[in-house]
């Protein structure tokens, strides 16, 4: 590239004036000049012009993106003379050993600290694009150069910004081919903090490194915006009301969940969160309180007179009678899948625990002159003195005491005397 090339000539005039010649007669010479120093004389500019551009020529098509140019400035200065002593050998041998080649590059700097020689400003963009892309997917890079008018869809998330944490500035400049770097090489530069020695040796032993690894020069940070929705937990309003009895409860007013719309924005460090933000809350459906009635009305102790079936399903395996030459009492009941034994009507307990022949007992008092026994649990679950309502779980059936296999022993007495249960109760 010629125009690349600064060479001048500087016509030398008025030299051999008065003399019997006529000065367009004479041989003209070319005094070399490098970097303002004489090299030698020459007869043939030309060759000389052409020995430098080719050199030049040859270092392009070797680098084929890079601007190459001669480093030293080369000037001419034409004579003319009334005896020629062409140097042309001398002066192409002082050029082969001097003569250097200067790159123009883009030189990227990260505040004010160079950074890498690129063949082009295109390359030095290029470097940021892929120190952006370590971080950012391609295609939502190329989508930040457009316009984002448009509200993030709920269930979507958008990156809003890329950034650099540090400023990155070009500039154009002159270096030798040695000092020029690729894209890739640029890159490695601002990833590991530029040259890190990752060991040393002491002693001809690794010596491991205490450093931290190195930081890179700078850090790509992401701003991305999430709509989403979240749910809202529904509040639960306990009432109390005496119209229900005392550890009684119903549901008054279901609950219902409500919905919120928020605009959340999380801001990345090199891929690594560094905050979130709620910048926008809406609700977009109100919760409904859950109503729930308590109830205060003491629970009555005494019995209704009418008895409810004390077990869960089963099936009478020994009725009230004689038995093996001794009075059997109650009945028993056996034979059931849920082993719950309930009240069989309202009353107070005043006998519950273990008794040598009955196993776990529990005796219900129901106000009105009767009782009822309940035998052989494997486990009771009421106290002494309890108010119980109907149907209300006591224990849980087994084979306590005299028995001779899981069962319930039930025993209904009326003023002090026994009464048949099955005249009370039926399966
Ligand atoms: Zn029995």
């Amino acid at each position: 590239m010629w125009k690349k090339i600064a060479l001048t000539t500087i016509a030398v005039v008025g030299i051999g004036v008065g003399t019997a010649y006529a000065e367009s007669s004479l041989p003209t010479v070319y005094h070399v000049y490098m970097d303002g120093n004489q090299i030698g004389t020459v007869e043939n500019k030309e060759k000389i012009e052409t020995y430098v551009e080719e050199h030049v020529e040859d270092a392009e098509q070797k680098h084929e993106d890079w601007d190459l140019s001669l480093r030293e400035n080369l000037t001419f200065e034409e004579q003319k003379v009334l005896s020629v002593k062409d140097e042309e050998p001398k002066v192409l041998k002082e050029l082969d050993e001097e003569m250097s080649l200067a790159v123009d590059v883009v030189r990227l700097q990260v505040n004010g600290q160079a950074v890498a020689h690129l063949p082009s400003k295109e390359k030095a963009e290029e470097v940021i694009e892929k120190v952006k892309e370590q971080h950012v997917d391609t295609e939502v890079l190329e989508e930040q150069g457009a316009e984002q008018t448009e509200e993030v869809p709920v269930g979507e998330s958008r990156v809003t910004e890329v950034r650099l944490s540090e400023a990155v500035t070009f500039d154009d400049q002159k270096v030798s081919p040695s000092q020029v770097h690729t894209v890739k090489q640029a890159v490695s530069k601002i990833k590991k903090g530029d040259g890190y020695a990752p060991s040393s040796t002491k002693g001809g032993r690794m010596v491991a490194s205490l450093k931290t690894p190195q930081e890179p020069l700078l850090d790509v940070l992401v701003t991305e915006r999430e709509r989403k929705e979240k749910t809202i937990e529904h509040k639960v309003e306990i009432k109390k009301t005496d119209e229900l009895y005392e550890g009684e409860t119903k549901v008054k007013q279901k609950g219902a969940e409500g919905k919120k719309e928020l605009l959340v924005e999380r801001s990345f460090r090199n891929s690594k969160e560094e905050k979130e933000e709620i910048l926008q809350e809406k609700v977009v459906k109100e919760p409904v309180t859950k109503v729930v009635l308590k109830g205060t009305k003491p629970a009555p102790s005494k019995g209704s007179g009418d008895f409810i079936w004390p077990a869960v399903g089963g099936t009478i395996t020994s009725k009230q009678g004689e038995r093996w030459g001794r009075y059997h009492k109650g009945i028993d009941i056996a034979g059931v899948s849920d082993k719950t034994i309930k009240a069989s009507d309202n009353g107070k307990v005043i006998e519950a625990g273990m008794r040598k022949s009955f196993g776990n007992k529990v005796v219900i008092d129901h106000g009105n002159g009767y009782e009822t026994i309940y035998a052989h649990m494997s486990s009771i679950s009421v106290k002494e003195g309890q108010v119980i309502q109907r149907g209300e779980k006591i224990g849980v059936m087994g084979t306590t005491g005299r028995s001779t296999g899981i069962h319930l022993h039930f025993e209904i007495h009326k003023n002090g005397s026994l009464e048949n249960p099955l005249s009370h109760v039926s399966q």
